[in-house]
């Protein structure tokens, strides 16, 4: 059986000019990048061309990039780091209540901590509004942490209009900018954070590689402690064929952003129409207008999500339920209840999230094999009278 990937939000193949480039550093290039001989000085030359490439991805210098082991990592340098450098008595954070767990599980560990959380709410649009950031500041905010694109909607956020209420008021602004990269265009200078969180895997490189942009100035702490690497932001010997494998995927990333906008965007657009004309009681959750092209999350009444994963499953396709994260969680999506779903309709949510490999035959074949699945899960389903 032809199978076909279509959850490109939960991680991306690996690109074959990355396993490549990855491949050689990694047989070739074994010095330790502190090192003071050749082979340390092979290591930091392949170091620091990645940070070149990974900084021209977001337009910043590359010293402003740190590499770390993933985007949880740079999500939890941000927040852990600019609120334990900060030596106030109280110290308050604010958050949205759609962040990616990376932000909101730190945020819980920050709370147990003695640090206060305000989770600014969103509406059905699934886009945050900026003067509802700014009223959740108070003179003891240290750090505004707002995701650029949500993982699972694929709605983009105002940023350079937060970052306007964030300057105002001198507190820095954090942006996890995991599903933003190679999706569309990303400025760090022109969206006006101060950090900005990226991941490997998300761009075709492996896991586990990621990195955080750290605007030149900005005052945090460490999470590690060690050698004095990456600027003493984050220590431990680099992971240099990593960082060489983030930085060709970055450079690949930029270099084929624009094709990849309009080639998505025909296609995900194709998916929409094709399922929303063929089958009734379905719908787009969040925005339709301020999305990434890429993505797509539907709800269809009357079935179960899971249900509905197992049997495109069963025929060949890789959808997902909403967060990689949360699968087989009985919880619904926090992101689709923070969003005004109802539990039952945020459980009959499935997230189309296409890629690179995708093609045009291969979304007809997902519409037919979504109409087919739907319709014999609501014949089978109890519920699906109760909703359709
Ligand atoms: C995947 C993801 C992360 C986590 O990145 P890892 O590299 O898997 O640790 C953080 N934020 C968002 C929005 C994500 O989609």
């Amino acid at each position: 059986m032809e199978r076909y990937y279509f959850d490109h939000n939960a991680t991306t193949p690996v690109s074959p000019e990355v396993i490549q480039t990855m491949l050689g550093c990694l047989a070739e290039v074994y010095g330790n990048a502190s090192s003071i001989h050749h082979f340390g000085q092979m290591a930091k030359q392949r170091l620091e061309m990645a940070r070149r490439q990974s900084a021209a991805l977001v337009n910043c210098r590359p010293q402003e990039i740190v590499f770390t082991s993933g985007g949880t990592e740079a999500d939890n340098l941000a927040l852990f780091g600019v609120v334990r450098y900060s030596k106030r008595p109280q110290r308050h954070l604010v958050a949205t209540a759609i962040e990616h767990p990376a932000v909101l599980n730190a945020c819980a560990q920050l709370e147990r901590e003695g640090v206060e959380v305000t989770y600014v709410r969103v509406g059905a649009s699934g886009v945050v509004d900026p003067d509802d950031i700014r009223r959740a500041l108070r003179p003891s905010t240290v750090l505004v942490s707002v995701m650029h694109v949500n993982n699972e909607l694929g709605t983009m956020q105002p940023m350079a209009e937060i970052a306007r209420v964030t300057r105002e008021a001198a507190v820095y602004l954090h942006c996890d900018g995991v599903q933003a990269l190679g999706k569309i265009p990303v400025d760090v200078p022109s969206l006006g954070v101060d950090l900005y969180s990226m991941s490997g895997h998300k761009i075709y490189a492996p896991k586990g590689l990621g990195a955080l942009f750290v605007r030149k100035g900005t005052r945090m702490s460490s999470i590690l402690f060690g050698g004095h690497h990456e600027r003493e932001r984050r220590p431990g010997t680099e992971n240099v064929p990593g960082a060489v494998a983030l930085g060709c995927a970055a450079e690949v990333a930029a270099g084929d952003l624009a094709t990849q906008v309009t080639e998505l965007a025909m296609l995900r657009d194709r998916l929409e129409k094709g399922i929303l004309e063929r089958i009734p009681d379905a719908g787009v959750n969040g925005a339709r207008r301020s999305r990434t092209p890429n993505t797509s999350n539907i709800y269809f009444d009357g079935i179960d999500g899971e249900a509905l994963v197992i049997a495109l499953d069963l025929r060949g396709f890789a959808v997902s339920t909403g967060a990689a994260c949360s699968s087989g969680a009985v919880e619904p999506s926090h992101v689709l209840t923070a969003i005004g779903l109802t539990a039952e309709r945020a459980r009959a949510s499935i997230r189309f999230s296409l890629g690179r490999s995708n093609t045009r035959e291969q979304v007809d074949a997902l519409i037919h094999a979504v109409e087919d699945s739907v319709r014999h899960l609501r014949k089978i389903s109890p519920v699906v009278h109760a909703n359709a």
